[in-house]
């Protein structure tokens, strides 16, 4: 039986899974904590779990800086001229909240053949109001992980985690190959029952492990990002990431409560690290100081193996479009709060995890594949591409069923399907990019 759990690792996956298993009461936890190698941090948007996430650990908004998140707002995604269409959002949404805007009607005049007018759709969901109003409950969070880590990790060590600080050099192992314990820079060796390895692109843990990374880097091409924080602008208040498109990826911008968040994910084998800065500060009519983070977009068939467990970027990353990540990482540690009680094992906890950064990886592509945007090799690379089966089987069991508003629910979708986000978000990305698949989605 687990009662010893010691987590590599501090950045926001250590102290989150630290935070995830502290509140259960039932584990001795161990946060490995090494001075000089800074977590990421870049003004992160996430989704309404993280809402749920706070509530437990009795942290509010202000406590990590933060604003509240409505959904993204995408912006020069469709074509790379002026257009109507070039505006669109991707919210979050629940069943009831849906209900109640007679999404239903909409959705099915769409699948009847109506090239919906975005217009439309988009109006009828945000009123003026909306964003003071907060008429849905279904929201998620901006934030500064500065602060979010210091005040995590406060609640974290008043609920009885203890913390280590020291880098860890290797780790031993027992006849079965798993861990037996980890060993740190001044030689002393930490013993454990279970292990995670939240060390980020560092994979101190489990790059010792048996594992397959599934690389994505052939069809996800954007693998590198230059970030920034800049003034609050005194703009109205915003309730969304904006993500506008560039010549060779897309920008972010982030409001935190004293802050904006900002960086240019691109892909290096279009432009370069120096190119995209020029850009960027065009973007921003700035002359910005960027940190440069590169990373091979991919993730872990197997982050349970034996006593170990990989959480965070060290599980996985595609890149940040659609703010995947504290989402997955949340995914990940309700799975091993489920393994450690004994209801699931490795297998199936793994299976689980590969269905959601399949079903998240072929959403975020899907924005690329369906873009019109012919302005750059970048943009013209996904032009040429085919779309894949997979995501013609997505769509055609989203346009199979007449009630759309139970259809989209996580359950049943994940159920149908085996594919997530949820049917609703798939609508959404569809209606934007102007996709009547009877008519162009098979041409492509
Ligand atoms: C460009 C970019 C944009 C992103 N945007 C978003 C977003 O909008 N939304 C979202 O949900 N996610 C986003 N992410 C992902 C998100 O930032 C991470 O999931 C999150 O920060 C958690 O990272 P982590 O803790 O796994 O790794 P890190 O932050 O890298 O932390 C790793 C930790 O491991 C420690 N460590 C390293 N080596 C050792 C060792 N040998 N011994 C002990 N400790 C060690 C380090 O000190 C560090 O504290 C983004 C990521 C990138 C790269």
């Amino acid at each position: 039986m687990v009662k010893d759990i010691v987590i590599v690792g501090s950045g926001g996956s250590g102290w989150m899974t630290a935070g995830m298993l502290v509140t259960e009461n039932k584990y001795k936890i161990t946060v490995i904590e090494p001075e000089g190698i800074p977590p990421i941090g870049v003004g992160e948007g996430t989704w309404p779990t993280m809402k749920s996430f706070l509530m437990e650990m009795d942290l509010d908004i202000d406590d990590i800086g933060g604003t509240k998140k409505l959904g993204i707002d995408y912006i020069d995604w469709y074509v790379n001229h002026s257009s109507k269409h070039n505006h669109f959002y991707h919210p979050f949404f629940d069943k009831t909240f849906t209900k109640k805007l007679d999404m239903n009607d909409i959705f099915i005049e769409y699948i009847n053949g109506g090239l919906l007018e975005k217009k439309l759709l988009f109006e009828k969901l945000f009123p003026e109001s909306y964003g003071e109003t907060f008429i849905t409950d279904s929201y998620g969070y901006h934030f500064d992980v500065d602060k979010f880590i210091p005040a995590l990790k406060e609640k974290c060590i008043n609920l009885g985690c203890k913390v280590i600080n020291a880098k860890v050099e290797d780790c031993k192992f027992n006849l079965d190959g798993s861990i037996k314990s980890v060993v740190l820079d001044d030689e002393k060796e930490i013993v454990g029952d279970y292990f995670v390895d939240c060390t980020g692109f560092k994979r101190v843990l489990i790059s010792k492990m048996k594992n397959t990374f599934i690389d994505l880097s052939d069809e996800f091409l954007c693998n590198s990002a230059i970030t920034t924080h800049i003034d609050l602008k005194n703009e109205k208040e915003y309730y969304w990431t904006k993500c506008s498109a560039l010549s060779s990826g897309w920008v972010w911008n982030i409001p935190l409560k004293d802050k904006i968040g900002i960086g240019y994910v691109y892909s290096d084998k279009f432009i370069s690290d120096t190119d995209a800065k020029k850009e960027l500060n065009e973007h921003l009519d700035i002359e910005g100081n960027y940190q440069l983070l590169q990373w091979k977009p991919g993730f872990l068939k197997e982050p349970f193996v034996k006593n170990c467990v990989a959480i965070g970027l060290s599980a996985g990353f595609i890149e940040p479009l659609e703010a995947t990540n504290y989402q997955m990482q949340w995914i990940i540690i309700d799975r091993l709060k489920a393994l450690l009680d004994g209801k699931i094992q490795n297998n199936n906890a793994n299976t689980y995890v590969s269905r959601w950064f399949n079903g998240l990886a072929f959403f975020i592509i899907s924005h690329y594949f369906f873009s019109k945007r012919n302005d750059s090799k970048f943009w013209e690379y996904f032009g040429s591409l085919k779309i894949p089966h997979d995501i013609k089987n997505i769509i055609n069991n989203l346009f199979r069923t007449e009630d759309i508003v139970s259809f989209a629910s996580i359950k049943n979708f994940t159920k149908k399907t085996l594919i997530l986000p949820t049917g609703l978000s798939w609508f959404y990305l569809l209606i934007s990019y102007g996709i009547n698949f009877k008519k162009e989605l098979y041409n492509k």
